[in-house]
């Protein structure tokens, strides 16, 4: 016999999908919103369609934006020679906060993982060869993660480029290995980013 309708065990399911959402946690969920006045949950299940719908990769470096070319892109007083390479859209979240960086970033939605089956295929980084292919830039700051799959791509990212004559950076490594960037304070962050030696 099932415990629960058909219709909890569906939003059960739904909930106990998502990342770092476990069985238990997913049943409090389901019963919280269930609780919830009618209004409020279709707000909830609103702004997830809309972000879903709205919300897609800037043309020129791949973060989320709602518009064609994100504002930072398309903000002419930063300095387009520059390009911070990030692993996901937190990531530059975190180095925009410290309002210290004054290029622009590449985001790359992934690192490459061998052991995950993660390819250079599988990151955006055709995008960003297109872009030094296509824009004049003198600068790369590969700002991946302290982490394996991190250091991986960072290593990749520079062979690739190395031949263009492009100056590749890599960030000091102030950061904690294994260290998201988005959790390290703006003060190791931007000592990584004036650290930063040629690869
Ligand atoms: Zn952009």
């Amino acid at each position: 016999m099932e415990l629960y309708s058909g219709h909890i065990n569906r939003l059960i399911d739904e909930l106990s999908s998502l990342p770092g959402i476990g069985g238990k946690s997913a049943q409090r969920l389901a019963f919280y919103l269930i609780g919830l006045p009618k209004d409020r949950v279709h707000k909830l299940a609103n702004a997830i369609v809309d972000a879903r719908e709205n919300v897609h990769y800037c043309k020129e470096c791949c973060t989320l934006t709602d518009d064609d070319i994100c504002p930072i892109c398309s903000n002419q007083s930063r300095d387009h020679k520059t390009i911070m390479v990030v692993e996901n859209a937190r990531d530059l979240a975190a180095y925009e906060k410290t309002g210290k960086f004054e290029g622009v970033y590449h985001v790359l939605h992934g690192a490459i993982s061998p052991m995950m089956g993660i390819g250079p295929g599988d990151i955006r980084l055709s995008e960003l060869m297109k872009r030094l292919q296509t824009e004049e830039v003198d600068e790369v700051i590969v700002a991946t993660n302290s982490s394996l799959e991190g250091e991986t791509t960072a290593m990749y990212i520079s062979k690739l480029i190395k031949p263009t004559g492009i100056k590749v950076t890599r960030i000091a490594s102030g950061v904690p290995v294994g260290g998201d960037l988005e959790y390290i304070d703006e003060v190791t962050l931007l000592r990584a980013l004036e650290g930063r030696t040629e690869l």
